[in-house]
């Protein structure tokens, strides 16, 4: 067995504490992956605190994951040693059913073992995430990682970036098309840079004034402060696609409205209840209300290949693990530049 450190939390109300557990010894098709950088995506919080009512206790957090791979087994064919690899929101699944087959492995009908909070493909062996010194996957999902250039970067898009750029694709964004994202956080400010990256023009909506300036600098042409409803008055029906990716409890009705004819709405952000949507909202202009879970392994590759090639990073606030506390209550807050992203290096070597 492999020797970890951790940092999890032991209940719904516990604080982080280091938690030492062990990693599968390599199978054949595994990779050992030294890990350098672990995102904090709020679906973390939201899991850590039992906000989704299915939390697995000790959690280890952590989806968004680079690392250097220092061990392969013996059939492993795609990674070498030293290669830099992500691990995005899952370990495995059945490769047999539909969805695998078309590479939508998180929708997967037998089981998706997702990388914590969730189990092995036994079903009981409960797996542990990124928030730790390193981690044993099998190749078929593992990612490659061309470059080690900022890697604290890369380690979001394992999760943000692949959440916001497959709905983008699945509604072929492009240009000529007006886009609105919901909420300048982790996952908004990488939906921003992918729709600009593709020739849309971009309208962020924040509850944040303050990130104005930023939102034009990630390549929005316009920023519309929605605490005031009526500033969203003189737009609607102006909008081709919306990307939601609030975390919180909000109103869809008031951005629905928005939609143009046969517009489409994309839900990412996962509130811990449920919304009203008003059937008026829908049937006027024809709109589309739709959901998209993460990304599976064929797209979050193609995601970070287009990333590489377009020079597209996430803005990170790089932290050590001891401050992951703090990052939770900031990033409720709203209060994240536009992801905390942990150093593991400062954790091994404590
Ligand atoms: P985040 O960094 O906290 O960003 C969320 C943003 O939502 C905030 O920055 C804020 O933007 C806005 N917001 C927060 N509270 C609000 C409120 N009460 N009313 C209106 N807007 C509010 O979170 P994230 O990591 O991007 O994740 C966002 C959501 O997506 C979470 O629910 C997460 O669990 C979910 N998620 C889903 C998937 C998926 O597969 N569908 C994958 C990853 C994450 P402003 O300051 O600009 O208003
Ligand atoms: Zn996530
Ligand atoms: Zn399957």
């Amino acid at each position: 067995m492999i020797e970890t450190k951790g940092y999890a939390v032991k209940g719904q109300d516990s604080d982080f504490e280091v938690f030492n557990f062990e990693r599968r010894d390599l199978g054949p098709q595994d990779i050992l992956i030294d890990i350098q950088y672990a995102g904090i995506c709020h679906s973390d919080i939201h899991q850590a605190r039992n906000e989704w009512k299915n939390s697995i206790y000790p959690m280890v957090p952590g989806h968004e994951i680079v690392g250097r791979v220092t061990k392969v087994g013996s059939g492993v064919t795609k990674f070498k040693t030293g290669d830099i690899a992500g691990v995005g929101c899952f370990v495995d699944s059945c490769r047999k059913c539909d969805p695998c087959k078309q590479g939508f492995e998180q929708c997967c009908t037998v089981h998706c073992a997702f990388t914590y909070n969730g189990t092995e493909m036994d079903e009981s062996t409960p797996t542990y995430g990124g928030y730790s010194t390193n981690i044993v996957v099998d190749e078929d999902y593992a990612l490659q990682i061309a470059s080690d250039e900022n890697l604290a970067g890369v380690a979001p898009l394992l999760c943000a970036g692949i959440t916001t750029y497959s709905p983008i694709r699945r509604f072929k964004v492009g240009p000529g098309q007006k886009v609105g994202v919901i909420g300048l956080g982790g996952l908004g400010h990488m939906a921003v840079k992918f729709a600009a990256s593709m020739g849309a023009n971009v309208t962020v909506f924040s509850t944040s004034p303050s990130k104005e300036a930023d939102a034009k600098a990630l390549g929005a042409d316009d920023f519309v402060v929605t605490k005031d409803p009526a500033n969203l008055k003189a737009l609607t029906s102006a909008y081709d696609f919306i990307i939601d990716t609030v975390s919180a409890p909000h109103d869809l009705n008031m951005y629905l409205a928005l939609l143009k004819l046969n517009g489409s709405m994309v839900l990412v952000g996962v509130p811990e209840d449920p919304a009203a949507v008003s059937a008026f909202s829908l049937i006027s202009n024809n709109r589309i209300l739709a959901g998209s879970g993460i990304g599976g392994i064929p797209e979050t590759q193609e995601m970070l290949d287009y990333c590489a090639e377009h020079g597209i990073f996430s803005d990170v606030e790089v932290i050590t693990m001891d401050r992951v506390p703090e990052a939770y209550e900031r990033t409720i807050k709203s209060d994240v530049r536009y992801r905390f992203v942990i150093d593991m290096q400062s954790f091994s070597d404590q």
